[in-house]
């Protein structure tokens, strides 16, 4: 047997990359529940929380190819503000040795979770600047590095595999053309003014699978990526919404020890609001049903998962991109000091006043100074890359990203190593509404990370492409 056929073998059983190093990966869960009294996030105004209906945890998967180690982190959070980042990755490095900078740490965006400070101007209305949060959120980098740390231990040997499913009648696009030309902003349920949607979604869900390379495979973790808003639970109780439902649902089929972890995709303008079906659609009941349907096309893709025989390199790239702020007039900044004190959100007028103002304070804060944003990508061989983004992406941005990467298998993680709240794509910035009025940077900074993130998917495309050449 020539010495290129037992490596072909010796790789096909224990997912060997380029370099004949095997792929070893571990994971973790840790609860990251709230004391009772802090608020719940999301809204803009206090919300209390009265208990936990289902465990929020901080998930963690850390990856090694025997020459690089990367972690990537979910937690069942409304965001993921940049200074608890900084703090788990400094932290997580200290104890694991896994550099800060092939950490990714991103949120679900359940708008069932405590509210988070986060040094914006909405702390002073919504809770996020009280004591209870700020201890609160001070927690959240050690029990993050717990997880990691947790998953660094249980490194093992695995047989990565993958899938795309198609779920388009779940998602929505929650931006309307309406009759009178506007486009209007969750317009509400029957409404006969809707024309059409005034976007589309991102009907792909993504699924990674790792099971233990040995005769018995066990499972270890489903990754699952799709794009939708998880704001489905309500109430007053802490709840991960309908990523909870999933992993619940997939669980009873590959068993507790295996780690459902879910992501985000860029759901900046996508929830699960069907207009045309006048039932409710807010309720525990509801993101149960949600989270079904979502572990229905993770259940319709286990059977034709595709092995990746060689999962070659690992390699992580980030890059900082400086996004322009939006405009603003000395009197928007002077009617945006009066509105935070007498607008309330619950009138649709009052609530688009808050949106404003909040956006024309914290932009004036930064006094002039560009957002400075990460852009981060981790790719592992040839066919699978994760791209962070730092807040609520507009679908179209992500999809242009699937659509020009050169890795068929590309997962957007909205809500990730930072968050400056919404990013709508330019042609939405004529369009207004909700989201436009809500972004603190200005038109054209979305395409500016798409930009940045194809560029280092290139790059590192290149050098994977590079480095699966046969060693001589
Ligand atoms: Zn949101």
């Amino acid at each position: 047997m020539k010495a290129w056929s037992i490596l072909l073998a010796a790789s096909c059983l224990l997912n060997l990359d380029a370099r004949g190093a095997e792929l070893r990966l571990g994971t973790a869960a840790v609860p990251i529940n709230p004391p009772p009294g802090i608020g719940l996030a999301g809204y803009y105004h206090a919300r209390g929380n009265e208990g936990v209906l289902d465990d929020i945890l901080a998930k963690a998967t850390v990856l090694d190819d025997g020459q690089t180690r990367a972690a990537i982190v979910v937690c069942d959070l409304i965001s993921m503000p940049k200074w608890i980042v900084s703090e788990a990755r400094r932290l997580a490095q200290e104890r694991t040795g896994i550099p800060g900078a092939n950490i990714m740490i991103g949120a679900t965006h359940t708008h069932t979770a405590p509210v988070l400070f986060r040094e914006w101007s909405r702390d002073e209305t919504d809770g996020g600047g009280e004591q209870l949060s700020k201890d609160y959120s001070g927690t959240l980098p050690k029990l993050i590095v717990e997880a990691v740390v947790s998953a660094n231990e249980k490194l093992q040997p695995v047989r990565i595999s993958v899938a795309k499913e198609t779920e388009n009648r779940l998602a929505n696009n929650r931006r309307f053309w309406m009759r009178d030309g506007s486009v209007g902003w969750n317009p509400g349920k029957l409404n006969a003014q809707i024309v059409r949607p005034a976007g589309p979604i991102d009907p792909e869900v993504g699924v990674f699978f790792a099971e233990t390379s040995g005769a018995k495979p066990v499972p270890v973790l489903t990754f699952v990526n799709y794009a939708m808003h998880p704001d489905t639970t309500g109430g007053t109780r802490i709840s991960a919404d309908f990523p909870g439902a999933l992993s619940r649902a997939l669980a009873l089929y590959k068993g507790p020890d295996m780690l459902t972890m879910f992501a985000n995709g860029t759901c900046g303008n996508i929830n699960h609001t069907d207009v045309h079906w006048a039932g409710a659609q807010s309720s525990p009941r509801e993101a149960a049903r949600l989270g079904t349907i979502l572990a229905a096309a993770v259940f319709k893709a286990y059977p034709r998962l595709q092995s990746l025989i060689n999962t070659g390199v690992l390699r992580v790239r980030s890059e900082i991109v400086k996004l322009p702020l939006p405009p603003y007039t000395p009197e928007q900044l002077e009617q945006a000091r009066l509105d935070v004190r007498t607008a309330r959100d619950n009138t649709r007028a009052g609530f688009m006043k808050l949106v404003r103002a909040h956006r024309v304070l914290d932009t004036a804060a930064r006094e002039g100074n560009p957002q400075e944003v990460e852009m981060q990508v981790i790719a592992l061989g040839q066919d699978v890359a994760w791209v962070a983004w730092p807040g609520e992406i507009f679908v179209e941005l992500g999809l242009s990203v699937k659509a020009g990467s050169p890795f068929a298998h590309t997962y957007n993680v909205a809500l990730a190593n930072g968050t400056i709240g919404y990013i709508p794509n330019k042609s939405a910035y004529p369009e207004g509404n909700y989201e436009v009025e809500s972004a603190r940077v200005a038109e054209g900074s979305g395409e500016m990370l798409v930009t940045s993130a194809l560029r280092m998917l290139a790059e590192l495309h290149r050098e994977a492409d590079a480095s699966s050449t046969p060693r001589r």
